[in-house]
């Protein structure tokens, strides 16, 4: 099937780099789990014969042991506008989270609260309602719009003189609502608190500027927009300046000024190393140079035009074919405030979604109300857009009957 606007897409090309299936008629999912390219295929096979089956041992002291910074050099230098030093790669999104929040809060003390919206990742809110009991903290929640997100007022009215650290999204998880990460950044550093911004939902397709908007501390997961695969490890951004001051809590010998001198006291590495802990998960970072490979290729700037233009298809489709149904948008609609998703709610989605995997149609749904159509601009064509969407009034209309 072909679509006007893939045959002027000048990202187009890239489609065929992912890995195709006949299992799969649309995939819109990609902000929850991101296809995988063929050249990783490629990569994989010789990592299992070459690096770890000829090299051995041996590729710890040859690229193993700086895999988590170089690689985290190079997600910050492709995604984040980050200079080299300030990323790691490591653990998941939640173990960072823990690490970081931790390390952050205490560094802060005498400061009794953390900030976050009741809107944001549920890992996000259980990491930091455990890290309040720890530490005798105070949870202050911002309230936003489901549809929308959190505005520089809403932080401005939660932040003061007793606020440690104030934990965000930069694009939300169920409305893909794009955060003002600079000027919120700013708000929160006035209050004398830290900030620390969850990326998951942007890295990769929505850009950022770490380094220019004065971000303190940021993590994310790979395999969502980063194509790492399940379970891939996530990555830390931590400002050089702030980097000496903060001491994560899971003190494990990777993270020691010199590893292997089988010290009597953990005393912490310098740089971004301190935020490691165990050996790093070596074989779930390999599928991740390809994809930060082919973004590199494409440009963040273009995969970010084309996400926009995604994003607006799927807005004015439903607007014209499935608002007569009861479909409502439950996004934002100005660009700026558009991340790469688009959330459409109607009572019936649990059940519309369920047989629409049926059909290898997926997208995925988001209680209460929400179907999420996630569009990955490197891998997702509008003419599988049109084909879900079509499939998604079909089966509405069918069950209206
Ligand atoms: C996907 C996602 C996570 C996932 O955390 P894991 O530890 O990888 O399971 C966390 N936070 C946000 C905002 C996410 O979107």
């Amino acid at each position: 099937m072909t679509h006007h606007l893939d045959a002027t897409d000048p990202l187009a090309g890239f489609t065929s780099r992912f890995i195709q299936s006949n299992e799969v008629r649309a995939y819109l999912d990609g902000n929850s789990l991101g296809r995988p390219l063929t050249a990783t295929l490629e990569r994989l096979a010789g990592f299992v014969s070459h690096d770890w089956g000829s090299r051995l041992i041996r590729s710890w002291d040859e690229q193993w042991m700086q895999l988590p910074l170089a690689l985290g050099d190079r997600i910050g230098h492709v995604t984040l506008g980050a200079a080299a030093g300030q990323c790691v790669v490591a653990d998941s999104t939640t173990v960072l989270l823990y690490k970081l929040i931790r390390a952050a809060v205490d560094a802060r003390p005498g400061r009794t609260e953390i900030v976050i919206d009741r809107d944001n990742f549920p890992t996000d809110r259980f990491i930091l309602e455990g890290i309040a009991a720890e530490r005798g903290l105070t949870l202050r929640w911002i309230d936003t719009d489901p549809d929308g997100g959190v505005t520089p007022e809403l932080v401005a009215d939660a932040v003061g003189p007793d606020t440690a650290l104030v934990v965000l999204s930069q694009v939300a998880y169920r409305s893909g609502f794009i955060a003002e990460v600079e000027q919120i950044t700013a708000i929160t550093h006035e209050s004398g608190a830290l900030m620390l911004w969850d990326l998951c939902h942007s890295a990769g397709v929505v850009p950022t500027e770490l380094d220019a908007w004065n971000v303190d501390i940021a993590v994310g997961c790979s395999y969502k927009y980063l194509n790492g695969g399940p379970g891939a490890p996530a990555f830390a951004y931590v400002a050089s300046r702030l980097q000496p001051e903060l001491h994560q809590p899971i003190q494990g010998w990777m993270g020691a000024a010199d590893v292997f001198a089988m010290a009597d006291e953990f005393v912490p590495a310098d740089g971004m190393r301190r935020f490691l802990s165990g050996t790093p998960p070596v074989l779930a970072m390999v599928p991740l140079h390809d994809m930060l490979n082919v973004i590199e290729e494409a440009g963040l700037p273009g995969i970010r035009s084309k996400s926009l233009a995604l994003t607006a298809f799927v807005i004015e489709w439903s607007d014209a074919n499935l608002s007569g149904l009861g479909v409502t948008v439950g996004s934002p609609r100005a660009d700026e405030h558009r991340g790469s998703h688009v959330t459409l709610r109607h009572p019936a989605f649990r059940e519309v979604t369920e047989l629409l995997w049926r059909r290898d149609v997926i997208p995925d749904f988001r209680f209460p109300d929400g179907l999420r159509i996630g569009l990955s601009p490197l891998s997702t064509t509008f003419a599988e857009v049109q084909l879900g969407l079509e499939l998604v009034r079909d089966i509405l209309a069918e069950l209206a009957e």
